[in-house]
């Protein structure tokens, strides 16, 4: 016989944890299936969060999944100048993060099936043709499972999307990082935009407590990912500061970076079907210029079990009645578009121009008005006018898109 619910949340990452959550409390019988045998690990990801973005998504964050509470960004530039981005936020313990979000989701009623890989989805039909529900098969006792509703939140792989074969190419990024140790910080999270050590990308250093940091790097040259992270380490301060395991890692393997893939061309065309919608990574939700996905995987997550509620309650969960996620999430996240075409603007900047860029913002960049941003605009054309045909202008306007309303850095 096979196990049956409303809800099948694939994958327990923020979205998937997020999903399970609000379908829970929304009184929806949830199951999560996660393929790995523990939640979280490994990690992959620099484990930043704005306290926006906490405040946006009313997270009541308990002291152990907190590793450092931050004072905001400070973005280097090439000539080693720099500009502040005083906005508080937090560099979370990721896995630990996701498990008191899962487990908050176990404590509302959802059902955690751990070592559950899901291979493959069918649609059932009713005497009417009419879609009824999902048939999975995949790797665990609980297989299979029928749901009126799968919410994908399975991060970068994109499962459903990939077996039902959801027309996209999604573009994505290399990033990795280490965790070292004996690194002093002021509070602030370092993003460094020197295009000598990551091509399209940057370098941080997101610190931690007890001296703890993340030092890692976003590229599109995947294959170079790790020489460049070790070139950078080795030309800065921190060539002299010990690499260690992380404490999620068995201690006895040898230290190396750890990281992953991160979508980087928006969101897909398309983000549901019937009875299905895809959240977080798996949708391509993160934020194009800084990466970042966190929120908006715990943002859709909860727009996706919303919206379940409803449709499962109307007894319609068919593409057309689903469509209302796509209207949600296209209202409140950032313009992809104009942040694309920023960032490509951004990465086309040569060494010395983006220094210059720097030494146009204001030293404190977070309180900059409407009207400080048209002076630096000036400033810039009237100094360089050259750069106005750079697009310099859409790279300071994605900036400001990219933070806008309740999304943060
Ligand atoms: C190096 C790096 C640094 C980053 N830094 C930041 C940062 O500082 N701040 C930030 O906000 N974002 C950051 N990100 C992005 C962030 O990690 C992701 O956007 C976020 O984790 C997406 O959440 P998700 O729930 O969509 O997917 P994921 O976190 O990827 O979770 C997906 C889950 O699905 C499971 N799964 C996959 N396939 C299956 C299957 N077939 N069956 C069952 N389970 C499955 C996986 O095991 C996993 O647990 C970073 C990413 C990288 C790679």
């Amino acid at each position: 016989m096979p196990t049956t619910c409303d809800v099948l949340v694939i994958g327990a990452g923020p979205g998937g944890g997020s999903a399970a959550l609000h379908s829970a409390r929304l009184g929806l019988n949830v199951i999560i299936a996660e393929d790995h045998a523990e939640i979280g690990t490994p990690v992959h990801c620099g484990e930043c969060l704005s306290n926006l973005a906490v405040e946006n998504l009313k997270l009541d964050l308990p002291e152990q999944v907190i590793a450092l509470r931050c004072k905001g960004i400070r973005v280097i530039f090439p000539d080693s100048g720099s500009r502040l981005l005083t906005e508080p936020g937090y560099v979370l313990e990721k896995h630990l993060f996701e498990r008191w979000l899962v487990n908050q989701a176990v404590d509302a009623g959802a059902e955690l099936r751990l070592s559950h890989k899901v291979k493959s989805i069918q649609k059932q039909f009713n005497s009417e043709n009419k879609f009824s529900n999902w048939k999975i098969e995949g790797s665990g006792e609980a297989f299979p499972i029928e749901a009126k509703v799968i919410l994908d939140a399975s991060g970068v792989h994109a499962l459903c999307a990939k077996l039902l074969e959801m027309e996209d190419e999604v573009e994505v990024i290399s990033g990795f990082q280490y965790e070292m140790h004996e690194v002093e910080n002021d509070g602030y999270l370092d993003f460094y935009l020197w295009p000598k050590y990551s091509p399209h990308g940057y370098v941080w250093m997101i610190p931690k407590n007890e001296g703890r940091a993340n030092v890692g790097l976003v590229t599109t040259d995947k294959k170079g990912a790790i020489r460049y992270l070790d070139a950078f380490v080795e030309d800065s301060y921190l060539k002299a500061n010990p690499k260690a395991n992380p404490q999620w890692r068995n201690q006895s393997v040898k230290i190396k970076p750890f990281g992953g893939t991160i979508p980087i061309s928006g969101p897909r065309q398309e983000t549901y079907d019937d009875g299905l919608m895809l959240i977080g990574d798996a949708a391509g939700f993160t934020s194009p210029l800084f990466e970042g996905g966190s929120h908006l995987a715990l943002k859709s997550g909860m727009f996706a079990a919303q919206v379940s509620a409803k449709a499962i309650s109307e007894g319609d969960v068919s593409k057309a009645k689903l469509k209302t996620y796509q209207d949600i999430w296209e209202k409140e996240f950032p313009p992809y578009n104009k942040i694309l075409k920023g960032k490509t603007a951004l990465y086309e900047l040569s060494e010395e121009e983006l220094s210059f860029v720097g030494r146009c913002l204001p030293k404190e960049m977070s309180s900059m008005g409407p009207l400080t941003k048209l002076g630096v605009g000036l400033k810039i054309l009237i100094r360089k006018p050259l750069l106005y045909s750079r697009k310099v202008i859409s790279v300071l306007l994605s900036f400001g898109y990219s933070r806008a309303k309740h999304h943060g850095w």
